[in-house]
C-alpha cells in the first residue's frame, strides 16, 4: 500500500467489521477505495473454509487446508487485522468491546459474526454429540474417529462401531457419504484387522427427505448414492436424546452410537454483544433491505448472522459473500455521502457431494446435474472459492491422493492422540 493511501485511510472514518468468514472478509474488500480506516475483528487469526471441513473430519486434509491468515486478506485489501473476540457492543457511544478489554470506536459497524450449532432443545444433544462447525470441531471428530479406528484395528476395545450422523443437509450428506467411502475403500488397507461390517454409519434426518432445498430427483438420487455405500439413511425420524453411547428416538427406540455428529441446525447464539439487537428467527439479527440492522443508522449485519424478514437468503456462501460486498459498498456510499441500495440476492445455484464422483449440482435456470460432472464441478468451484493459493494447491493434491490411493492406505492424514477416556 502506498504511503498516500495509508495517510487517507488514517485520516477517514473509522469503519469496524467484525467477523472473518465470507462475509466479513467480502466487506472488507468492497471498503477497499472508500478512504476508510478498516479495522477487521476476528475471534481466530485465520477465515475458515468450513464447506471442506468435513474433509479434515474425515482425515482427508489438513486443518490448515482450510484455514488462511488474516493479517494477509485485511492488508491486502488496505485494512488492519484485531484478533479477539466481540464481547460488547455500545451503538450510542460507538464503541466495540473486545474480550480481552479493548475497545475500538467506530463511525460504521458490519457484523458478520456468522452462525453455530443449534440443538433445539433435544436431551443430551449439546453435551453427547460432536459438531462440525469450526476448525477446531473437526480436528476433534477427526482425532476421535481415528482414534476409534486405531483401537478396533489394534482388538482393544468393542470391535463394534457406530457413528450416528444426525441431519440430511448437505453438511450431513457429505460427511455420512465420505465415512462410508472412508470404511468401504480405505478400511482395509489403513486398518486391516477391522471387520468391515462391524462399523455402520447412519444418517437420521426428521423430514421425510435429504437435502430439502434441491429437486425430487437430486434428492432421490442423493438418497441412492448414499445406500449404495451401505448407509443407514433414516428419513421422517426424529431424535428425543442424545445420550453416551447411544441415541434414543422419538418413537422410543435406542439405537447404539458410539460417535453422534450433530448437523441438524444452526443458530446465532445469544450472547451480551447481541442483546440490545432485534432478533429474528433462529436469533439472527434482523436487518432492512439495505442491510441495515433494523432500527440503527450506522450498524449492517451481514452473512448467516443477519435475517431480513420479508425475503431470508439461505445460509450458504454465496449469499454471505454478495451481503458482506453489499454491506461494505453500502457504507462506503454513506461515507461518500450517497444513499444506500437494497440487496438483491443473485441466485447462483446450489451445489452438494456425496462422494467419489457424486454430487448434485441445481442451477436456477432449472438445469440439474448429477453424477461425475456435478462432482468436477463441485471440486473445482471449491478450489476457486478456497482462499490462497498454497491451499488450493495442497488441497487439490490430498484431495486427489486420497481418491487415487485410498484403496491401498494412502489418502488418510494421521490425527493426533486422543487423550484416555476423552474418545470413544
Ligand atoms: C460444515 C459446513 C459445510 C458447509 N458447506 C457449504 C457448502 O458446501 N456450500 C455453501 O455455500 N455453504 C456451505 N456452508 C455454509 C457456509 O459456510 C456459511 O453460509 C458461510 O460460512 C457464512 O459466512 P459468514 O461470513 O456469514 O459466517 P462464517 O463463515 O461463519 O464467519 C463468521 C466468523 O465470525 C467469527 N466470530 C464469531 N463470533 C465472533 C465474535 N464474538 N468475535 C469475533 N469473531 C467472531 C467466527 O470465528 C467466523 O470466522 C457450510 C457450513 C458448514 C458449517
Amino acid at each position: 500500500m502506498s504511503a498516500k493511501r495509508r495517510r487517507q485511510h488514517a485520516d477517514g472514518p473509522s469503519v469496524v467489521v467484525v467477523g472473518g468468514g465470507f462475509a466479513g472478509l467480502s466487506a472488507v474488500q468492497a471498503l477497499g477505495r472508500s478512504g476508510a480506516t478498516v479495522t477487521l475483528v476476528e475471534q481466530n487469526i485465520y477465515s475458515t473454509f468450513q464447506p471442506l471441513l468435513y474433509q479434515v473430519a474425515t482425515a482427508g486434509l489438513t486443518s490448515a487446508d482450510v484455514a488462511y491468515p488474516l493479517w494477509a486478506a485485511a492488508g491486502k485489501a488496505g485494512a488492519r487485522f484485531r484478533k479477539g473476540e466481540l464481547a460488547r457492543l455500545d451503538t450510542e457511544q460507538r464503541v466495540v468491546y473486545l474480550a480481552a478489554g479493548e475497545q475500538i470506536s467506530y463511525d460504521y459497524l458490519i457484523l458478520a459474526t456468522g452462525v453455530s450449532a443449534a440443538f433445539f432443545g433435544v436431551a443430551g444433544a449439546a453435551e453427547h454429540s460432536l459438531s462440525l462447525y469450526t476448525r477446531r470441531d473437526s480436528v476433534t471428530l477427526r482425532n476421535q474417529l481415528l482414534d476409534a479406528l486405531e483401537l478396533r484395528n489394534e482388538g482393544l476395545t468393542d470391535p463394534e462401531l457406530d457413528i450416528t450422523v444426525v441431519g440430511g443437509g448437505a453438511t450431513g450428506v457429505e460427511l455420512a457419504g465420505t465415512l462410508a467411502e472412508l470404511r468401504n475403500i480405505a478400511l482395509p488397507a489403513a486398518f486391516p484387522q477391522i471387520d468391515r461390517s462391524a462399523f455402520r454409519v447412519r444418517l437420521i434426518e426428521m423430514a421425510p427427505a435429504l437435502l430439502l432445498p434441491y429437486r425430487d430427483s437430486l434428492r432421490e438420487y442423493t438418497r441412492q448414492q448414499l445406500l449404495r455405500r451401505s448407509v443407514d439413511v433414516m428419513l421422517g425420524t426424529a431424535i428425543k436424546e442424545v445420550r453416551p453411547g447411544s441415541v434414543l428416538l422419538a418413537d422410543g427406540t435406542e439405537h447404539r452410537s458410539d460417535m453422534t455428529v450433530w448437523a441438524a441446525g444452526i443458530g446465532a447464539p445469544a450472547a451480551d454483544w447481541n442483546a440490545g439487537l432485534p432478533r429474528g428467527k433462529g436469533g439472527r439479527i434482523e436487518v432492512g433491505p439495505d442491510l441495515r440492522v433494523v432500527g440503527q443508522d450506522r450498524v449492517f449485519a451481514a452473512g448467516d448472522l443477519s435475517i431480513n424478514g420479508s425475503e431470508p437468503a439461505p445460509q450458504l456462501a454465496q449469499p454471505a459473500i454478495q451481503q458482506g460486498r453489499h454491506a461494505g459498498g453500502q457504507v462506503a456510499r454513506l461515507i461518500a455521502g450517497r444513499p444506500t441500495e437494497p440487496f438483491c440476492y443473485h441466485d447462483k445455484g446450489i451445489m452438494a457431494t456425496i462422494g467419489r464422483r457424486s454430487a448434485v449440482v441445481q442451477l436456477p435456470a432449472g438445469l440439474r446435474l448429477r453424477g461425475t460432472m456435478a462432482w468436477v464441478g463441485w471440486l473445482g468451484l471449491h478450489l476457486i472459492y478456497l482462499l490462497g493459493n498454497r491451499n488450493r494447491l495442497v488441497t487439490l493434491v490430498n484431495l486427489s491422493w486420497r481418491y487415487l490411493t485410498w484403496s491401498r492406505g494412502g489418502g488418510v492424514i494421521i490425527g493426533d492422540d486422543v487423550p484416555p477416556g476423552a474418545g470413544h
